[in-house]
């Protein structure tokens, strides 16, 4: 399998193209898959434009990658040829290291392989995503997806589907608990839709009044205009947790002071530049700022069920490969109904 059509990056400040991979032939324990769908996540737009610094071009981005398996290796167990798989962020990582063994291979000590953006093992081929016709993962880190789920809406829950649905577990969401999600996009409608089949109560916070009534379709209790400040006032020490997806600068501090005693706002968007967080907002009522980074291998697979027996999937646009630089723009300004999914046949 050499020469796969894709769309890359080339520059930070030039438009995507189209461009031609060289892939290897699926190894014993690969499998190749022909790629159907691939969702478009907010870490494309950053990493294209090298917003993070370290980016390597030509990139072919993509980590919500779905298709049909084409060829397996012959000591492929998991995989059969004609079955819906999926890929995520991550394609491989060390296995021997503390995190690895207990699932939680994006915190590989080693440092994992991310999809794209990335070197493989030998720390040199470069990765490249699914923004392209085939891709070839060993088998460890391929995912299989609920055959009750259409593919092209499944695709997000990849990555915008296991970056919310792990810290929601993490920090135990279920009955009784009173969740605040910070913006409403990719990430964001996964946090609600998710939260709300675990159980919670949830209360998105937007920047604008646009989305309230999408908020409620997706099942939030509540919904706050971020600039309304007796609403926000109102929330004082009321959340047991917060899912912060917004990929802009925001004053943490204004939330922080949302949470109630022992409770923890999770960062899951990441700005170019983090804002300055007051102590004093974290030692009134022991409160936690946290992190969290997409979700193991196993954790994405019991999402993918967890989704598949909930009829859980993600609200997409789907757009042909030559409208990629028009989504990123709208992207970027908010203007998504709540995920691009590229068409892969598009490319072909
Ligand atoms: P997205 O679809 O663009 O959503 C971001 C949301 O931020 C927007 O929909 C918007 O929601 C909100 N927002 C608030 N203020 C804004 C402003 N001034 N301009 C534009 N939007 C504003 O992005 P995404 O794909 O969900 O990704 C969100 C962030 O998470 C990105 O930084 C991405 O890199 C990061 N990410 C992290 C992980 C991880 O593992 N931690 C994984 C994937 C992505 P409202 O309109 O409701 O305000
Ligand atoms: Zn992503
Ligand atoms: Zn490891």
């Amino acid at each position: 399998m050499n020469n796969v059509m894709a769309y890359a990056a080339f520059d930070p400040k030039k438009p995507l193209g189209p461009f031609t991979i060289s892939r290897r032939e699926p190894g014993i324990n690969d499998v190749q898959i022909d790629i159907k769908y691939c969702g478009v996540c907010h870490s494309d737009v950053h990493q294209a434009r090298d917003e993070w610094g370290g980016s390597i071009f030509p990139m072919v981005p993509g980590h919500e990658i779905v298709g049909v398996v084409s060829k397996t290796g012959h000591a492929v167990k998991k995989y059969k040829v004609g079955d819906k798989v999926g890929v995520g962020c991550l394609v491989d990582s060390c296995r021997t290291c503390s995190s690895c063994k207990e699932g939680l291979e994006q915190y590989c000590e080693n440092g994992s392989v991310p999809t794209y953006n990335g070197l493989e093992k030998d720390g040199k081929t470069p990765t490249f995503g699914g923004y392209s016709t085939h891709i070839i993962v060993h088998e460890d880190f391929v995912l299989k997806i609920p055959e009750n789920l259409p593919l092209d809406a499944a695709a997000p829950l990849l990555c915008a589907g296991i970056t919310t649905y792990s810290p929601l577990k993490h920090w135990k969401a279920g009955p009784g608990k009173k969740i605040g999600v910070i913006g409403l996009g990719g990430l964001g409608h996964m946090a609600v839709k998710i939260g709300h089949a675990l159980g919670a109560e949830i209360t998105v916070f937007s920047h604008s009044e646009r989305k309230r009534e999408d908020a409620k379709r997706f099942g939030a209790r509540n919904f706050v205009v971020t600039k309304n400040q007796n609403e926000m006032e109102a929330l004082t020490n009321t959340l047991d947790l917060i899912i912060n997806t917004v990929s802009v600068e925001l004053d943490w501090n204004l939330y922080l002071r949302l949470l109630k005693r022992d409770s923890s706002m999770v960062i899951l968007g990441v700005p170019s530049k983090a804002p300055e967080v007051s102590a004093f907002g974290l030692i009134a009522g022991r409160k936690s700022l946290a992190g969290s980074l997409i979700g193991g291998i196993a954790e994405t697979q019991e999402m993918l069920d967890f989704c598949g027996r909930n009829n859980i999937v993600c609200d997409i646009e789907r757009v042909a490969i030559q409208d990629i630089n028009t989504a990123y723009e709208r992207m970027v300004k908010g203007d998504v109904r709540y995920r691009f999914v590229i068409d892969i046949e598009s490319l072909k």
